[in-house]
């Protein structure tokens, strides 16, 4: 069974990126009816904090990502992880080092002076442990000294690393606390992890993790190192390209299905799918398709991809979403009226919508009530038409049966008898409607709105 984990260090909201490398995760696991485990990496006391935690899980609900089981905290494992370092001493694969600062500082200035390499060789390594002092000391893994190491990466094929380039890694501190490098390996082998999905600026720690793999006989997971986000320019994306964190998104008013497939666009691809479903994404996702050079985030294209989703999405669905919206951004709440009046005009909103506040700004005429207020232009549209002529057009509405076809043909033949074109007297109707020039179609307002509303508002414009 595949299990993939997310495991971020708590030290602030979750970034696109690490979004990214969650989604990828949870898709592998879900595209394989595998398991998809969170493990918050709070071994740096001081950087940790739970609103950080708090941030990503909140995070990662907005974007749909559920994870299976309990959220693991790798601190609270410490114990595991020591008993792991004593378990290798015990063994003879690691070692107590008594070498003091001044001794390591001392080995480099002259290995330096030598033109040797400085990594630091402990005397320790091979010693007597009959000749071993009474004072603190940290445990090493004992690296391999020659050959060389193979990390069989998905993404970055085989990456080779001369073993005599890893030094004997520190363990365990001399207070006796795990290095978050063997917290890693523990975690993921205890959690059953069978593929390692994450930025590429771990590749280096991948080496010094296979050693601590090896020296416990445990099985290598699979590897997939991914290449970081950049920005449209080409750097890595940082504050100055806009938005990092990925809530923010939600703010902007962004639906999670298009980031959600936006980010899993963001360095893995199929074929020329851009636009794609949960279910395409989780049954197509895999290793192979993603990229080996960073992706651009492209603004465009993710509101591109927005717009297609809100317009396939349910409408009852979209409703809670935009109100998640409005709450994420801090905005007023819909009543419940007006939250049931978005929804019924729904089916005229969705179309060409990139974003919630473009959807809500077509919703205006749905949401605001009368007395209508106008802007300029739907004034100056009402002011085009001769008075009265509204006035004529109330009653042929009264008459009228309220489906789209008899409104069209009403409307249609009342501007004939008028001698208008038809958008001569819709810029009016929208006016009056909705108070503003650019809407949805007369006739989807009218529906919406119902007879008498539509009607009333209608007289108002008139009067
Ligand atoms: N905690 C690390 C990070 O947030 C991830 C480590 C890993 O995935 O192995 O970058």
């Amino acid at each position: 069974q595949v299990v993939t984990r997310f495991a971020p260090s708590p030290t602030g909201y979750l970034h696109i990126g690490g979004a990214r490398t969650a989604l990828f995760n949870w898709l592998y696991a879900r595209g394989r009816g595998g398991k998809f485990l969170l493990r918050i990496e709070d071994t740096d006391r001081e950087r940790s904090t739970p609103e950080a935690t708090e941030a990503i899980l909140k995070g990662m609900s907005w974007l749909g990502l559920d994870h299976d089981g309990d959220v693991i905290s790798q601190f609270e494992g410490a114990a595991r992880h020591a008993e792991v370092a004593h378990q290798l001493l015990a063994e003879g694969k690691a070692y107590k080092c008594f070498a003091t600062q001044e001794e390591i500082a001392a080995f480099r200035e002259q290995a330096r002076a030598e033109g040797k390499s400085t990594l630091f060789r402990s005397p320790w390594r091979d010693a007597d442990p009959s000749t071993h002092p009474d004072r603190p000391f940290v445990v090493r893994i004992k690296a391999p000294q020659d050959g060389t190491t193979v990390i069989r990466d998905k993404v970055q094929g085989d990456v080779t690393i001369r073993n005599d380039q890893l030094d004997d890694m520190v363990l365990l501190r001399s207070d006796g606390t795990p290095v978050y490098m063997l917290a890693v390996v523990v975690d993921d082998h205890d959690m059953g992890v069978t593929h390692v999905i994450r930025g590429d600026d771990h590749l280096n720690n991948a080496a010094r993790q296979m050693m601590i793999y090896e020296a416990m006989g445990w099985k290598v997971p699979v590897w997939a190192h991914i290449p970081l986000i950049h920005g449209p320019d080409g750097k890595k994306l940082s504050k100055r390209h806009g938005a990092l964190g990925a809530q923010e998104y939600q703010s902007m008013g962004y639906p999670a299905a298009g980031m959600r497939n936006y980010l899993a666009r963001l360095g893995w691809s199929h074929g020329d799918d851009e636009f794609f479903t949960d279910e395409q994404a989780k049954e197509w996702f895999d290793l192979d398709g993603i990229g080996k050079s960073p992706a651009r985030f492209d603004l465009k294209k993710l509101e591109n991809l927005c717009g297609q989703h809100i317009a396939i999405s349910d409408d009852a669905a979209l409703r809670q979403e935009i109100e998640e919206y409005l709450d994420a951004a801090g905005l007023p709440a819909l009543t419940g009226t007006q939250s049931d009046d978005l929804e019924r005009a729904m089916y005229c909103l969705k179309d060409r919508a990139r974003t919630f506040p473009e959807l809500l700004e077509k919703a205006h005429f749905a949401l605001t009530s009368r007395p209508i207020q106008r802007d300029e232009k739907a004034e100056k549209a009402l002011s085009s038409v001769s008075d009265g002529i509204l006035d004529q057009l109330t009653p042929q509405l009264q008459n009228a049966s309220w489906t789209r076809n008899e409104l069209e043909e009403t409307l249609n033949s009342f501007a004939e008898a008028n001698g208008l074109k038809f958008g001569k007297l819709a810029g009016p109707l929208r006016a009056a409607l909705a108070g503003r020039a650019v809407t949805p179609s007369v006739f989807d307002m009218m529906l919406v709105l119902g007879r008498d509303e539509a009607i009333a508002r209608i007289s108002d414009a008139a009067a």
